[in-house]
């Protein structure tokens, strides 16, 4: 993997200060699950293939940020295992010059086969999405009935070699059986488990915040059972609150995106599927990189672009204000 030192790396900052060093890339809308609180349960419009930007235009992109400071990757979708010949991309990501970090965020269905095909092309973390351990439940919230599936997945990709963070979506009436085994597990299989509290970036637009099983609330169940210490200064690194357990096994992060959201330490910007980049999970507006390509736009006209996009980030979201408005895309069409 191409690597460029602090020193010599270009700064990119955007029009409230914040240093942007991530970019996350969906590679396809499509999913194999339909989760609750993502996908409607059937019926799902997905983009015309002929709009998703291809291989090569991705690294294009990619090859532009990078000039620009962005070093760390992230691929997402939809299921970015859905994209055919995925580790071929990783590989070309990973040879762009001041990309340091490709990493990807996946429900672990085809992690069997993929997993050492990814890590041989330079894929160098995985966060995994896993709500439940109870069958029952993890097939009621992904609308699919695979539980073994998936913890074979993880299986095969701690055996390839990766770190592994495992997402679950905390949310109430559901989770609070769930926390304490996806803690148990993430300390014996070594996986740091991080609950995300639920957004409201369902597709079927059921969200109520009563329905968010809140980061305090998670911590209290954690707590009558282990003994846990704050790392201090976690979220100047990433969206997620992190605790180290007392007797030193492990580490968990609590993503607290509506009751305490991050967006002051952000540092991320997002790209679709079909070319458009975001600069919020959250944006109302998108800024068409797809077309600029398309239409023979130069990559000097791709950083511009994105520079005026960035001038423009939002300070924060908005779901604890009265003008909250939902994005027109649900999670799985954004990239999560
Ligand atoms: N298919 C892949 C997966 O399952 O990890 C990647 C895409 S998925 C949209 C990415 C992440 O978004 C998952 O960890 C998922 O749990 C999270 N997510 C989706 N909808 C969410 C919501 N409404 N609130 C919080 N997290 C959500």
């Amino acid at each position: 993997m191409a690597n460029t030192s602090e020193l010599k790396r270009p700064t990119l900052i955007d029009g409230m200060g914040r240093k942007i060093v991530n970019l996350r890339i969906s590679v396809t809308d499509r999913c194999n699950f339909r989760c609750t609180y993502c996908m409607p349960a059937d019926n799902v419009e997905f983009m015309d293939r002929s709009h998703l930007l291809s291989f090569e235009e991705i690294t294009r992109i990619v090859g532009v940020v990078s000039k620009m400071g962005i070093y760390r990757l992230r691929l997402t979708g939809g299921e970015p295992l859905l994209r055919k010949d995925l580790p071929q991309l990783v590989k070309m990501l990973s040879n762009v010059e001041g990309i340091e970090d490709v990493a990807m965020t996946t429900n672990a269905f085809f992690l069997k086969e993929h997993a050492q095909p990814l890590w041989d092309a330079g894929l160098k973390r995985l966060n995994i999405s896993l709500d439940a351990l109870d069958k029952e439940k993890f097939t009621h919230v992904n609308r699919r009935d695979c539980l073994e599936e998936v913890l074979e997945g993880m299986k095969a990709a701690r055996e390839a070699g990766f770190p592994i963070k495992v997402n679950a979506v905390a949310m109430k009436n559901f989770s609070e059986t769930e926390i304490v085994r996806l803690v148990e597990m993430g300390r014996s299989e070594g996986f740091e488990i991080r609950f995300i509290e639920f957004m409201p970036l369902d597709a079927d637009q059921t969200w109520e915040r009563d329905k968010v099983l809140l980061g305090h609330e998670i911590l209290d169940i954690i707590n009558k059972k282990f003994e846990l210490t704050p790392i201090q200064d976690s979220l100047e690194i990433g969206p997620a609150s992190e605790y180290r357990f007392a007797d030193g096994k492990g580490k968990i992060g609590i993503i607290t995106a509506v009751s305490n959201p991050f967006c002051d330490y952000c540092n991320r910007i997002r790209m679709t599927a079909d070319g458009k980049l975001r600069t919020c999970l959250f944006s109302a507006n998108e800024h068409n990189l797809k077309e600029l390509i398309r239409a023979n736009g130069t990559d000097a006209d791709i950083e511009q672009r994105i520079r005026e996009a960035l001038v423009t980030k939002e300070p924060g979201h908005k779901i604890n204000l009265d003008d909250f408005e939902r994005p027109t895309r649900a999670m799985h069409a954004i990239g999560g």
